[in-house]
C-alpha cells in the first residue's frame, strides 16, 4: 500500500462509500491521513456510575445486564440497557436503533459515554465501545478525535478506517525534511506527527502533531513564494534614472501629496532605478490616490525616454484614467494614448504612455521601448495569470512592475499573497474629505431610505445624484438580473417616479454602458440603478447617496469600495446598506460594524478574522492558499518557513521535498 492508493484499497470501503468521501476530497490514502480532526473528546478518565449520577455526564465502564427493544405506543422505539458496576446500575436509552440489541452483547463489559437525562436520570443515546481491558481502544477511553463529517461518513467509521493504518503509517510515510531542520525547529517527524494527530496520548500530543502539520503547510506556500523571488532575480530590466523634472509635475498638482503617497513614490523611484525589475503593490484604500502616484512613476519612465503601460479591468475605468491622466499631464507635451478598441497603434512611435485594458499586452505588440507597467485593481487577476504576466519580457527585458490594489488589502494576506513583492500602504488619505456618513437600514426601513434620497434630491434641485445597488454577484445569473429589473421598475414608477432613474448592468453593450453613464454624468439620470458594474471605479463628483440592497450578500471589502463611490466630491456624502428581509444576527452585526468603521482597512480585517479568508476572498483564484491547520495569520511561523525556504531551495533535493509535503 501507498499513500497514493485509491481508499478503495481498504477494507469496508467500496465505491458508494468513495463517492461519499469525495464529499470530504478523501480520495487517496493520503487524503484520508491528512483528514484531520477539528476537535477531541477527552474520555480516558472513567468515572463510577455513583460518581455519574452525581455530576450528570462523564465516561463510565459498565456490565451490560439486560438490553432489550421496546415499542411506544407512538409506535417508536427504544432500546433501554441495564448497565453495572461495584457503585451501582443505570439505565441506558436508544431512539430509534434497535439494531443496538445485536451490536450491544449482553454479558460484555463496554464503556459509555454521555450525559444523563434531565426528566428521566437515565443515560440518554450515548457512544460505546466494547471494553478491551488492557488493550488499545479506537472510539472511547482515550483522547477521541472528531472529524469533519458528511452524511454516511462519521467521525466514527473514520475513526475505524484510519485505525486501520495505526500500525502502517512509518512504512506510508517518508521524512519530507531535513532532520537539521526537524531538529532546529523542535519538530515531529511527519508519521509521527500523523499518528499522534490522530491518535493522541494526550492534548500535548495534539498540539505538537499540529505544529508539525501548520509547518508544512506554510512550508508550501513559503517554497512558491521563494520561487518566485528567485525566478525573477534572473530577469533584467531598464534602469530608470533620477528625477528630471519631477516638480514641473507636481507644481500643477491642485494639492499637496500626502506622506504615504511621498513615501510610496520614493520607493517606486528607488525601484525603478536598478536594471533588476520593480515588483511593487501599492496597497491602499479606495480613494486614497494611488492613480497620481502610478502617473508619477509613468512620467518618470517618460522623461527618461521610456514607454509605460496602465491596464485597467474595464474599457469604462481605462477611458477615465486616460481622462484623468491627460488631465495631469496637461501641458507637459506628452504623448498619452488610450487603446480600447481593437485598432493598433502605430508602430515605430516615440516613447508613450498608454492606457487600456489588459488585453493590450497580449498581442504581441510592440510598444516602443516599454519599462515600465502598471496594474490597477490587480485582484481581477487570478494568481496564475498575475504570474504569467509578471513573467513577460518585452524585448528580452521585463518591464517595472506596479500591481494597485483596488481596496486595502490586510497587512496578513498581504504577506502570503504578495510574500513575493514589495509593498508600499497608503493609508492616510488626502485631507479635506469628508468622510462619508454610513447608515445600517433594517429592512422595514427600506422605504424610508428611498423617501429620503428621493427628497435630498429633489432639494438639491436635482443636482445631487444617487446609486442604488443590487447584488448580482453573478451577472450570468439570469433570475438575479430579472428581480433586479423589476425592482428598478418599482422604484420607477413607485417612490422615485419623480427622478429619473436609469438602470446599468454587466449584460449591457459597452456602447450601451458609457451612452447611460454619460447620461449620468450629465444629470440626465437622477438615481442610477445598477449591479456591480459600478464597483470599478466610476467617478462622478455628484453622486453623493449609495444605496445597497441586500447588503449582507457583499463581504465587507466589497461594500467598501461601492461606498468608495461617494463622497469624492464637496459635500458631505451618504451610504446606506440595506439588509434583506430576514438576517442573521451576525449579519447585521457585521453591517452594524461596516455602518460606524470609515476605513477600508479596518473593515478589510474584521471581514478576514471573522468570516476567514476562504468566505472573504474565496481561494481558488486568489492564490488564498487553503489551510487545514495553519492561520494564515502566523507570522511567526511565516518567517521561519521563508528563511527555510530559502536553505531548501540553495541546497536540497526541492522537487522530492514538495511532492512529500503536507497540503
Ligand atoms: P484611488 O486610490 O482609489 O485610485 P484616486 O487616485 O482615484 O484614488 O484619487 C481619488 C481622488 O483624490 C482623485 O480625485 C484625486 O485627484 C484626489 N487626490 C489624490 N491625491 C490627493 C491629495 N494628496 N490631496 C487631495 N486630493 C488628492
Ligand atoms: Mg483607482
Amino acid at each position: 500500500m501507498t499513500l497514493n492508493d485509491s481508499v478503495q484499497t481498504l477494507p469496508l470501503v467500496g465505491p458508494s462509500k468513495a463517492q461519499l468521501l469525495e464529499k470530504l476530497e478523501i480520495r487517496s490514502i493520503k487524503d484520508l491521513l491528512f483528514h484531520i480532526p477539528n476537535k477531541y473528546r477527552d474520555t480516558s478518565s472513567f468515572v463510577k456510575i455513583s460518581e455519574l449520577k452525581a455530576t450528570g455526564e462523564g465516561t463510565i465502564v459498565g456490565n451490560v445486564e439486560k438490553i432489550e427493544n421496546i415499542y411506544t405506543r407512538t409506535r417508536k422505539v427504544l432500546t433501554r440497557a441495564k448497565v453495572t458496576d461495584d457503585t451501582g446500575s443505570i439505565t441506558i436509552v436508544w431512539f430509534n436503533q434497535p439494531y443496538l440489541v445485536k451490536s450491544i452483547q449482553q454479558g460484555n463489559t463496554y464503556i459509555f459515554e454521555g450525559k444523563l437525562s434531565q426528566k428521566s436520570n437515565n443515560l440518554s443515546s450515548p457512544t460505546y465501545e466494547l471494553f478491551n481491558e488492557g488493550l488499545e481502544q479506537t472510539h472511547l477511553g482515550i483522547i477521541t478525535p472528531y472529524y469533519p463529517e458528511t452524511d454516511g461518513v462519521s467521525s466514527k467509521w473514520l475513526r475505524g478506517r484510519i485505525n486501520y493504518l495505526k500500525n502502517k503509517l512509518d512504512t506510508l510515510f517518508e521524512e519530507s525534511l531535513p532532520s537539521e531542520i526537524l531538529s532546529t525547529y523542535q519538530l515531529l517527524p511527519i508519521s509521527e506527527a500523523i499518528y499522534k494527530i490522530h491518535f493522541p496520548n494526550s492534548f500535548e500530543d495534539v498540539s505538537k502533531a499540529r505544529e508539525r502539520l501548520e509547518f508544512d503547510e506554510m512550508l508550501g506556500v513559503s517554497i512558491e513564494i521563494e520561487e518566485n523571488v528567485q525566478k525573477r532575480k534572473e530577469n533584467n530590466s531598464k534602469s530608470i534614472n533620477s528625477v528630471k523634472s519631477l516638480m514641473q509635475l507636481l507644481d500643477k498638482l491642485p494639492y499637496k501629496l500626502t506622506k504615504d503617497q511621498e513615501e510610496a513614490i520614493s520607493n517606486i523611484f528607488t525601484d525603478i532605478k536598478d536594471t533588476k525589475p520593480m515588483y511593487r503593490l501599492l496597497n491602499g484604500d479606495v480613494g486614497s490616490g494611488k492613480t497620481v502616484v502610478a502617473a508619477c512613476a509613468m512620467y518618470q519612465a517618460y522623461q527618461n525616454g521610456f514607454s509605460s503601460v496602465l491596464l485597467a479591468p474595464t474599457t469604462i475605468l481605462a477611458t477615465q484614467h486616460f481622462n484623468t491622466l491627460q488631465n495631469i499631464f496637461s501641458g507637459l507635451n506628452i504623448n498619452i494614448k488610450l487603446r480600447i478598441s481593437n485598432k493598433k497603434i502605430e508602430r515605430n512611435e516615440s516613447p508613450m504612455i498608454l492606457i487600456g485594458t489588459h488585453a493590450i499586452l497580449y498581442d504581441n505588440e510592440v510598444i516602443p521601448n516599454l519599462a515600465l507597467v502598471v496594474v490597477d485593481e490587480q485582484h481581477r487577476f487570478g494568481v496564475n495569470q498575475r504570474e504569467q504576466l509578471l513573467n513577460q519580457k518585452f524585448n528580452n527585458y521585463s518591464p517595472h512592475y506596479l500591481m494597485m490594489s483596488a481596496t486595502p488589502i490586510p497587512q496578513t494576506l498581504t504577506n502570503i499573497l504578495f510574500g513575493d513583492m514589495d509593498v508600499s500602504f497608503i493609508r492616510e488619505m488626502p485631507s479635506g474629505r469628508i468622510p462619508v456618513k454610513t447608515h445600517f437600514v433594517p429592512f422595514q426601513k427600506r422605504t424610508d431610505c428611498y423617501e429620503w434620497t428621493k427628497e435630498e434630491i429633489l432639494k438639491s434641485n436635482r443636482q445631487k445624484q444617487a446609486f442604488v445597488i443590487f447584488p448580482i454577484i453573478e451577472e450570468s445569473e439570469v433570475l438575479e438580473l430579472k428581480a433586479a429589473k423589476k425592482e428598478f421598475e418599482e422604484l420607477k414608477k413607485g417612490i422615485l417616479s419623480q427622478l429619473n432613474v436609469g438602470i446599468l448592468h454587466g449584460k449591457m453593450k459597452a456602447s450601451e454602458k458609457e451612452s447611460i453613464l454619460n447620461d449620468f454624468k450629465a444629470k440626465k439620470i437622477d438615481v442610477l440603478v445598477s449591479t456591480t458594474v459600478v464597483e470599478v471605479g466610476i467617478d462622478i463628483p455628484d453622486a453623493t447617496i449609495m444605496i445597497i440592497e441586500d447588503a449582507q450578500r457583499f463581504g465587507l471589502a466589497q461594500l467598501h469600495q461601492l461606498r468608495g463611490r461617494v463622497g469624492r466630491g464637496k459635500i458631505q456624502s451618504f451610504c446606506f446598506v440595506i439588509a434583506g428581509e430576514k438576517q442573521e444576527e451576525s449579519s447585521i452585526e457585521r453591517l452594524k460594524y461596516f455602518s460606524s468603521h470609515n476605513s477600508g482597512f479596518d473593515v478589510a480585517e474584521y471581514d478576514l478574522e471573522k468570516r476567514g479568508p476562504g468566505e472573504v476572498y474565496g481561494t481558488k483564484q486568489t492564490g488564498i492558499p487553503d489551510f487545514k491547520v495553519a492561520s494564515i495569520n502566523n507570522l511567526e511561523l511565516l518567517i521561519k518557513t521563508r528563511k527555510t525556504a530559502k536553505e531548501i531551495l540553495n541546497s536540497m533535493d526541492l522537487l522530492n521535498i514538495k511532492s512529500l509535503l503536507f497540503n
